[in-house]
């Protein structure tokens, strides 16, 4: 199927071709036509699988095709909220790209930064509104927004949303939009609280797709598990890293405190890295990530919340410093690194105090974790968990080997920065 089957206007093919877009993913196949139909939709997929695109080209093109008024401030018609200012601005990042041909103008609100920037975009007039619920109904409280002319509403994320608290901000939201409108819903998981909040904000017969299971991403993932100590973590990382140089590598730690060691660890080792979590200011958040997407930063340390959605073009690797203690946040995490169509690698760091998550997470994806063995940290009590059957995957059975050459140097530095490199299926 191409996007012209999908009855796509001009200028937004024009714009998905500049993109690179060659096919549309499953969620834009399905999604897409049901949304140009202006029925409500009820989608269950996760960030990765192309949903951006998905929502903001229909909407970009019943917006061009409404004959937008050449003269007057533009009204907000189209509506999408997000958790996190990351995702916001990323979901800009996209309206931008795919609108670009077409005249039609967004911008993105969220907290944690002055006003400022935002209030003015807002005085000057925009179709279309990306937003994070805080930030939004303060704006609505001082009088730079009104919700009265939207026809489009997206909820993104919906089940991070419920996670991180947002509940109550999204009934108020809702409770200010026209009653006439179309709706989108999407969420990663369906828990039966977030099937009651979309029947509020769906009603009870919305059109359902569902793309891509969770265990989907996993298994595009060549994945493997390091029983190490909770003290000799810092030094197989750095290992790890020096002994596969790698061009982008996204390291997850289960705190904001943990982040920061990181980074001060591997600054003696002499090896680069930022830190981006909560505690970071937005402007500091955006560098970092800046300079990650850029290269200028090879290592990234995240905690989850931060990295929640971050599109990384060519991320080599992921790395599972702590293991969570949610399930479905290892799924997320290591879908940072296969994204769209491509495959990645994420290896995870597993103390004795977080075995009891590994077997949540292998029941939860459906897959035992490869076991890498030998490198110079395996930690003593590796022997309690029972062996697995299945066999390292092709590239990590190279990491592996050259894990078990202790003298790291050039030869190593070769092999390693064939493992990372990013294959595309
Ligand atoms: P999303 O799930 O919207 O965050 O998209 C994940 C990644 O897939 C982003 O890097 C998009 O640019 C990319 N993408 C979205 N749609 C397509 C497509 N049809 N073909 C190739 N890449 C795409």
């Amino acid at each position: 199927m191409n996007f012209t089957d999908l009855q796509i206007i001009e200028p937004i093919l024009e714009a998905l071709k500049a993109e690179g877009y060659t096919h549309p993913t499953p969620i834009q196949q399905q999604a897409i036509p049901i949304l140009l139909n202006r029925k409500d939709l009820l989608g269950c997929a996760q960030t990765g699988t192309g949903k951006t695109a998905a929502f903001a080209v229909p909407i970009l093109q019943h917006i061009f095709q409404s004959n937008l008024p050449l003269k007057g401030k533009r009204k907000i018609k189209a509506l999408v909220i997000t958790p996190t200012r990351e995702l916001a601005i990323q979901i800009a990042d996209s309206f931008t790209s795919y609108g670009k041909f077409t005249g039609i103008k967004n911008t993105v609100i969220f907290g944690g930064v002055k006003q400022g920037s935002q209030t003015r975009a807002l005085n000057q007039g925009v179709d279309i509104l990306i937003a994070t619920p805080g930030r939004l109904l303060d704006l609505i409280q001082q009088g730079y927004v009104t919700l009265r002319d939207i026809q489009y509403f997206v909820l993104d994320e919906a089940d991070q949303m419920l996670d991180m608290g947002f509940i109550h901000d999204i009934r108020k939201i809702i409770a200010k939009l026209p009653s006439k409108r179309q709706s989108l819903f999407f969420s990663a998981t369906m828990p039966p609280a977030i099937v009651e909040l979309s029947r509020k904000i769906l009603g009870h017969h919305p059109e359902k797709i569902s793309v891509k299971p969770e265990q989907a991403t996993a298994e595009k993932v060549e994945q493997a598990v390091y029983f190490v100590s909770k003290k000799n973590k810092p030094k197989l990382l750095i290992h790890l890293l020096q002994t596969n140089p790698v061009d982008s590598v996204l390291v997850f730690s289960r705190t904001k405190h943990g982040a920061n060691k990181i980074v001060k660890i591997l600054d003696k080792a002499d090896i680069k890295s930022e830190a981006i979590h909560g505690n970071k200011s937005q402007i500091a958040r955006q560098k970092a990530l800046g300079n990650f997407k850029n290269g200028l930063t090879k290592v990234l340390i995240a905690t989850d919340i931060a990295a929640r959605g971050i599109d990384v073009e060519e991320l080599s690797l992921v790395v599972n410093y702590d293991l969570p203690n949610i399930s479905e946040t290892y799924v997320h995490r290591i879908g940072r690194t296969g994204r769209a169509k491509a495959s990645g690698i994420a290896i995870s760091f597993c103390a004795s105090d977080e075995r009891a998550y590994l077997r949540d997470i292998q029941k939860l994806i459906n897959q035992k974790i490869p076991i890498i063995e030998k490198h110079p940290f395996l930690s003593d009590d590796h022997e309690k968990e029972p062996s697995t059957n299945s066999k390292p995957t092709r590239s990590i059975q190279r990491h592996q080997s050259s894990n078990s050459n202790k003298g790291g140097g050039n030869n190593n530095r070769q092999k390693g920065n064939q493992n990372y490199s990013r294959r595309r299926r």
